[in-house]
């Protein structure tokens, strides 16, 4: 009988990039998806934009590379760029044979044809959405399709902890083989097989204090790619949004960048306006330079926050508009029409992640990385708004393509060792855990956020050494807990984040620094690519 815990495919993430090469794969071979927190749980469900394609016969394929090619400051790896562009339609017409309802409109020779929106950077009306809630539409359409596919395994609750590769078991040729997994359920730690494995485990927001980002973006798949030797690229591109809502029990809540656009002005608390300052277009800027200005104004004033105000504007039209900004507002008991909004720009989208050709494949045989957590070059140094879910679909596409070929050649594994927890126990004092997860998300904000310097980067990397240190210990002595695994994750990536945009010295794309305001392209138009030997 075959070992329950053996598949064809793992496939760590249940977002976009998850779920649709669960599907693609399902086909032929025996998949088990992970989710760590409720299935629908991801950046996906709350992307709200929609997903850029060429749609509309005034819009070439031309025009969307050269647009993400602007967007990317330089870095943007030119076939990476022409790979996903062009078969964005494609995607598309999958999404839709899967059932996501898109938003159409009746066009004026009277067919029915799909409505695009166009957004920040894009050239043409190119973004392909279902109202405002895109993501929503995408992740259950396509989770109910793997819930109902009998070779899809859906383990929701259940954690990758590390990835099991041949050559730490001592064995030849190296390759992943699997993942130790926590059941958060029953407490247990499982040992998945698998021929082939897949991390999609999404961005890593919740490294800084403030962030749109879900609870689960940890950055779990770059922590564990890193630890099994792979190549991570471009950690210093973080993209901030500039106005997520301030207040202490709303953890993720982004204000559309349409408020801005629709005539809202940005405050300090005695009401005076201040990107006038920062640009000529005031708070019609792009939405980096907004980021910055508002970042210079707290840092410069100690502030906590700054405000958007829309309470000039008429109620209806306020009402009218912002239905949904208003009622999420007002669930804080902020009302948009009368009160200025509490605002923080927060971090969004990271471009840089497990470095990967365009099948998804890593540096390390037997694994591949699909979505946010990947970087494929698609972005380069910046990311062009509702890209980021085309990357997904078509790296996903094309990954399935590879694996399915690469199947026959991999044989079942056998013989890996149960997860050893003979050396651990309880944890005596979780505030540890919790203290040290504070401190650095607060230190990733101060230190390494929107604008940097080199002094604040050095002070950053000493700290997170530390952290990095004890945290390790911890993790040696102690029974592993969820919080715990998060927290070795992000003090991971943090560390990356710190490496690599102090080896950039120039500001380029979104990553901005006091001590090089100039873009180098002499010197600096490259990735910059990790390896754990380049350090300890
Ligand atoms: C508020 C918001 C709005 C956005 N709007 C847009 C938009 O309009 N258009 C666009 O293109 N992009 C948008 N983005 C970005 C886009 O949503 C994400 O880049 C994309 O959804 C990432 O998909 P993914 O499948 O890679 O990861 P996710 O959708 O984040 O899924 C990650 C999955 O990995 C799982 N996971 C993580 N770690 C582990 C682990 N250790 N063990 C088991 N499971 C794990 C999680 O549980 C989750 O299931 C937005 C992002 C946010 C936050």
């Amino acid at each position: 009988m075959r070992d329950p815990d053996a598949y064809d495919v793992l496939i760590v993430g249940s977002g976009a990039a998850g779920l649709s090469l669960a599907l693609a794969l399902a086909a032929r071979y025996r998949v088990v998806v992970l989710a760590k927190s409720v299935a629908t749980e991801s950046a996906t469900l709350y992307a709200q934009g929609g997903v850029s394609a060429v749609m509309d016969h005034a819009d070439s394929v031309e025009s969307h590379i050269a647009d993400t090619l602007a967007a990317g400051a330089g870095l943007c790896r030119r076939e990476a760029v022409d790979f996903i562009v062009r078969h964005g339609r494609e995607r598309i017409e999958w999404l839709i044979a899967q059932g996501v309802p898109f938003t159409t409109r009746v066009s004026k020779s009277g067919t029915v044809e799909f409505h695009l929106t166009r957004e920040g950077g894009h050239s043409h009306r190119r973004v392909v959405h279902a109202a405002d809630a895109t993501g929503r539409a995408i992740e259950q359409t396509l989770l109910e399709r793997v819930r109902g596919n009998p070779n899809i395994t859906l383990l929701e609750r259940h954690m990758a902890i590390d990835l099991i590769t041949a050559g730490k078991l001592g064995r030849i040729p190296d390759r992943c083989i699997g993942a130790y997994v926590l059941d958060l359920e029953r407490h247990c730690v499982r040992t998945l097989a698998a021929r082939c494995s897949v991390l999609a485990t999404g961005g890593a927001g919740k490294v800084y204090l403030y962030t749109s980002n879900p609870d689960v973006a940890t950055g779990d798949g770059i922590g564990m790619a890193w630890r099994a030797g792979c190549a991570i690229a471009n950690m210093e591109f973080v993209q901030f949004h500039p106005t997520c809502l301030y207040h202490p029990q709303a953890k993720t809540l982004l204000l559309t960048e349409a408020l801005r656009g629709e005539g809202g002005h940005l405050v300090l608390a005695n009401g005076e306006r201040f990107m006038s300052r920062f640009d000529e277009r005031g708070e019609l800027a792009p939405r980096d330079v907004v980021a910055r200005a508002i970042d210079h104004e707290m840092k410069r004033l100690g502030l906590d926050c700054v405000y958007l105000d829309v309470s000039h504007k008429p109620r209806d039209f306020l009402l009218e508009h912002f239905p949904t900004v208003y009622e999420a507002c007002r669930q804080y008991g902020i009302d948009i029409t009368r009160d200025p909004i509490p605002v923080v720009p927060a971090a969004h989208y990271l471009c840089g992640g497990v470095l990967t050709d365009l099948c998804g494949r890593t540096s390390l045989p037997g694994l591949y990385a699909v979505g946010e957590v990947a970087c494929t070059g698609l972005h380069g140094a910046n990311r062009m708004a509702s890209n980021s879910l085309l990357e997904c679909l078509v790296i996903a596409d094309a990954a399935a393509q590879v694996i399915a070929n690469a199947l026959p050649n991999h044989d079942a594994i056998e013989g890996i060792p149960a997860w050893d927890e003979s050396q651990v126990t309880d944890a005596d004092e979780e505030v540890v855990v919790a203290h040290n997860w504070d401190e650095l998300r607060r230190l990733m904000w101060d230190y390494v956020g929107i604008v940097r310097t080199t002094k604040r980067l050095q002070r950053a990397r000493r700290r997170v050494e530390l952290l990095h240190a004890e945290i390790s210990e911890f993790y040696g002595n102690f029974r592993v807990t969820g919080d715990l695994i998060e927290l070795r994750n992000l003090v991971q990536v943090a560390e990356l984040i710190i490496r690599a945009a102090l080896k950039r010295r120039e500001s380029r794309g979104l990553h901005y620094t006091l001590d090089y305001p100039r873009q180098d392209d002499t010197n600096y138009r490259r990735d910059t690519v990790l390896r754990a030997g380049d350090f300890s």
